[in-house]
């Protein structure tokens, strides 16, 4: 791997970064469960999958306010409303929330709405994009590109390090396969190289990677087991009704299945699960 990484790197700084979002650590001992809708959908809908994911077990909310479509003609997020919605769900339930932000015209608006900002696999290399989050003040969830290398991704968040945003937690999510359809290969060797590269905490989307809901735990045990600090899970009241992605969306009784084992896996492991946010 040729080039340096100065900041997200353990070259200068050997320690672990760990990332402090509403009494979480990112990147310390105890595994940390982000869950939530793909998209926010929609006032009801939406506090209710956020009590109902607190009362499982996640640890921060997610759903998505700006959506990524690969149609022009499909459901886009409820903008400006979705994030009013994620504000008022974290008074709710008391957990942080993660949302996605598209365009670095919208950073700060996102910004003072969540606690932390994702950047999609797409804008992996928006570099604009990354600059903008240098300045906005609060953790970023750096998503690999699907075929991204690690030198790529490291120097994406190289972008947002230099850029004066010192938090940045990476997120590995699947890299598309010829032929199968919406599954996609989840690099989980990239956790542990990544680790050994990068003070950065590793995350894993084991959702958009799964392509159907059958397959998503898998893939989250595999992540726990394979070092991965976080994962960003989703998860859906009605999948079937879903406005996006309900294909690869946890039902709640499944998600709740799913925080029984994770429990049980990260304890066997290290660190269990993280405490509740505070
Ligand atoms: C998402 O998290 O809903 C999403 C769009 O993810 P990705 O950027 O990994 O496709
Ligand atoms: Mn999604």
């Amino acid at each position: 791997m040729p080039e340096a990484f100065p900041l997200a790197g353990r070259g200068t700084r050997p320690d672990d970064l760990v990332v402090a979002v509403g009494g979480l650590r990112l990147g310390a001992a105890g595994l940390v469960v982000a869950a939530g809708p793909c998209a926010v959908e929609g006032e009801e809908t939406f506090l209710r999958t956020a009590q109902a994911v607190k009362a499982a077990g996640a640890h921060i909310l997610r759903g998505g306010a700006f959506k990524p479509r690969t149609s022009p003609y499909s459901f886009q997020g409820l903008g400006r409303e979705g994030l009013r919605l994620l504000g008022l769900a974290r008074r709710r339930t008391g957990l942080p929330v993660i949302t996605e932000v598209l365009d670095p015209r919208d950073v700060g608006e996102v910004a003072a709405a969540a606690d932390v900002l994702q950047v999609g696999a797409r804008n992996m290399q928006n570099f604009p994009l990354l600059k903008e989050l240098g300045r906005a003040g609060k953790p970023v969830l750096l998503k690999r590109a699907q075929g991204a290398t690690i030198e790529e991704w490291l120097l994406a968040a190289e972008y947002v390090l230099d850029s004066g945003n010192e938090n940045v937690v990476l997120c590995e999510r699947g890299h598309r396969l010829p032929g199968e359809g919406e599954r996609r290969a989840l690099d989980l060797g990239a956790v542990s190289l990544v680790r050994e590269l990068s003070r950065l905490p590793v995350f894993v989307d084991p959702s958009h990677a799964a392509g159907r809901r059958g397959l998503v735990e898998a893939n989250a045990l595999a992540a726990a087991a394979a070092g991965a600090r976080g994962l960003l899970v989703e998860v859906h009241e009605n999948p079937d009704a879903a406005l996006s992605d309900g294909a690869h969306s946890l039902r709640l009784e499944e998600f709740q299945a799913l925080m029984g084992r994770l429990g049980r896996l990260a304890a066997a492991l290290d660190g269990g699960l993280a405490a509740p946010p505070a």
